[in-house]
């Protein structure tokens, strides 16, 4: 098994790394993952030095690139294209609305932002484009999650069949009025349905497209958010606009975000993805979300060997865990990587 870990911009912040990108990579690879996952961006700041950036950086995601090439670790990017912290606190009219005119709440850790916004969509799509210009990423990770669909809210369970809970604010009717030649979304909802995943698919096509024109054309993979099953596909049309038979042609890979039993999912949910993303022939590369120390139990762990188990049968070569921060904190699974890791070689 290949893996992967996501090092992500709190731990990049902390004082642990502060710059020492030397002492991170050391303790990644003695851990015997092979590849880290980053943001190059979080919110509207930038982990890499360029013309966006007039201010010295001095969290600039080149020296630990170097270090990721030295150690011969692989390097890929992750972009949240529309989950942006510093915009939503900023701009109150891009965030996203519901039906009934509520706007989403503040207190919730993720910050999404409405996709109608042509402008600002093109601006992430060129932040991407030039941050694998600068960093030459392998791969380039892509990642929507725009939707309150997070297992115990109550859209995960939904089918869609109703009006979806985000984002009919005044920019998305407008646009679908555009599109559709319809007043109201509440007039054809499968409209609606349609009109959002072409969204999402032109703003793929996008990235796609810049991201094919940088000198290092590095593969493409889309993050799918977690919703419930059966008719994992279609729940995930309906909730995000991520319509998989649609963006075969644009990505390579695809990586379902598989909690690990923190929200009272069976361990069968995950492999239950699994077989229905089977028949789209990506290739897949599952993403593992482990809690803190604190948090961390018995039950997570034999989750852990058993999707890894079941990941192997699969002939699932390459999973990313997330995120470094709490997996160094707790030997058991840096055992298990470590085992599963050698098993491979
Ligand atoms: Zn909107």
């Amino acid at each position: 098994m290949n893996f992967a870990v996501k090092v992500y911009p709190r731990t990049i912040w902390g004082e642990r790394y502060h710059g020492n990108f030397d002492q991170l990579t050391d303790e990644i690879a003695a851990a015997g993952i092979q590849n880290l996952i980053v943001p190059a961006f979080q919110g509207a700041r930038i982990f890499f030095a360029q013309q966006f950036d007039p201010e010295p950086n001095p969290w600039s995601l080149q020296p630990l690139r170097e270090q990721c090439a030295q150690k011969q670790l692989g390097f890929a990017l992750e972009f949240p294209v529309l989950n942006d912290r510093d915009t939503f606190d900023r701009v109150p009219q891009f965030r996203p609305q519901s039906p009934d005119g509520k706007t989403y709440p503040e207190e919730f850790w993720y910050r999404p932002i409405c996709p109608s916004h042509f402008d600002y969509n093109q601006h992430r799509v060129h932040l991407i484009e030039g941050a694998i210009a600068n960093l030459k990423p392998a791969l380039a990770l892509v990642n929507f999650l725009w939707c309150p669909f997070l297992p115990a809210v109550e859209a995960w369970e939904e089918m869609g069949s109703q009006v979806p809970t985000f984002c009919m604010c005044p920019s998305c009717r407008q646009e679908f009025t555009e599109r559709a030649g319809l007043a109201s979304p509440l007039q054809d909802i499968e409209a609606w349905f349609a009109f959002r995943s072409e969204q999402m698919i032109n703003l793929l096509a996008d990235i796609e497209e810049a991201s094919r024109q940088s000198q290092t054309a590095p593969s493409l993979l889309l993050e799918l958010p977690p919703v419930a099953t059966p008719h994992f596909a279609e729940r995930l049309r309906r909730l995000t606009g991520v319509h998989l038979a649609a963006i075969q042609k644009l990505v390579t890979a695809v990586s379902p975000q598989l909690f690990l039993n923190e929200h009272g999912q069976s361990p069968t949910w995950p492999l239950a993805i699994l077989d229905e993303l089977a028949a789209y022939h990506f290739s897949l590369f599952p993403q593992l979300d482990f809690p803190d120390l604190t948090a961390f139990t018995e039950d997570h762990l034999h989750e852990f060997v058993f999707l890894l188990q079941s990941f192997e049968t699969r002939k699932i070569g390459a999973i990313a865990l997330f995120h470094w921060e709490n997996i160094v904190h707790l030997p058991q699974v840096l055992n298990l990587v470590e085992q599963f890791s050698y098993e491979a070689s």
